[in-house]
């Protein structure tokens, strides 16, 4: 095995405004680098998304929040390996009903290493146009002595459920559930009406989307994506890469949709 370098710090979290943090974790490969969203209410904190579940993540959220005696809700967005890492820290457990089972017995990735990974996955994220991914999932040891052997995605049971059109109340910050499926089929996202900001998580985001994986689906993809068009967002923030305007939005849907069209029209025909 290669030595890997020690991390000097496992997470790393940017201001976004005043009352959000995105949080990365820098040394995983850059495919499962995952954003996580900390969002500080009057009466309750949220974090969207829990990364990969490498090191602890609660203590690091807490030395962030203004007030870390609040209760705070962990809302998962899907269950793909890179955003339910550390889900069972937190009391407060959402995920929408159709991935419930997954959040709580992950039957995908599972694993910091490239050889637990079906070729077949290896390859569409490589014709998705990712770097290719070495040994492992991560890049660096969050510390002396770790074990990458250790890992386990450990999942966790769903305390509560999300789904379309319910909301979301943090006192200040009030987010309407919309089911996004495509990517996968429990997707959501969170949409805040009165500035226009939408965590997208997976199912749109600034970098090579990929929607011929397992559990993934064109067909919801483009249903998915009608809605996005119809909804007056001024922000997205996505679950991976840097977050985009409405503009940069319709553009990424329109690049996706001429694709499938292309796709299509290249499929035989029968006469
Ligand atoms: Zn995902």
């Amino acid at each position: 095995m290669l030595p890997l370098p020690i991390a000097e710090t496992w997470y790393q979290a940017t201001q976004i405004d005043a009352d959000t943090t995105l949080i990365i974790e820098p040394h995983v490969h850059v495919l499962e680098q995952a954003n996580m969203w900390l969002v500080q209410g009057r009466d309750r904190d949220m974090i969207l998304d829990t990364g990969m579940g490498v090191v602890p993540l609660r203590p690091f959220l807490d030395h962030l929040r203004r007030d870390p005696d609040k209760p705070i809700v962990c809302v998962s967005s899907h269950t793909h390996i890179d955003h339910i890492g550390a889900a069972h820290e937190f009391e407060t457990r959402l995920v929408h009903p159709l991935e419930a089972e997954e959040m709580a017995r992950p039957s995908g990735l599972h694993s910091l290493f490239r050889r637990d990974m079906p070729e077949r996955l290896l390859q569409t994220f490589l014709d998705a146009g990712y770097p290719p991914i070495g040994e492992m999932l991560i890049e660096a040891l969050p510390h002396e002595g770790y074990d990458p052997e250790s890992y386990r995605l450990r999942g966790a049971q769903a305390t509560g459920l999300l789904n379309e059109g319910d909301t979301l109340d943090l006192g200040g910050h009030l987010y309407e559930v919309l089911h996004l499926p495509g990517h996968s089929p429990g997707g959501i996202g969170l949409f805040e009406r009165t500035t226009g900001i939408l965590f997208a998580a997976d199912a749109i985001y600034d970098g090579p989307l990929i929607y011929d994986g397992p559990g993934m689906s064109v067909a919801a993809y483009r249903d998915t994506f009608a809605k996005l068009r119809a909804l007056p967002v001024t922000t997205i923030h996505g679950g991976h890469d840097p977050s985009f305007g409405r503009e940069r939005m319709l553009a990424i849907i329109d690049a996706y949709e001429a694709r499938w069209a292309s796709e299509e029209a290249a499929l035989p025909r029968e006469t």
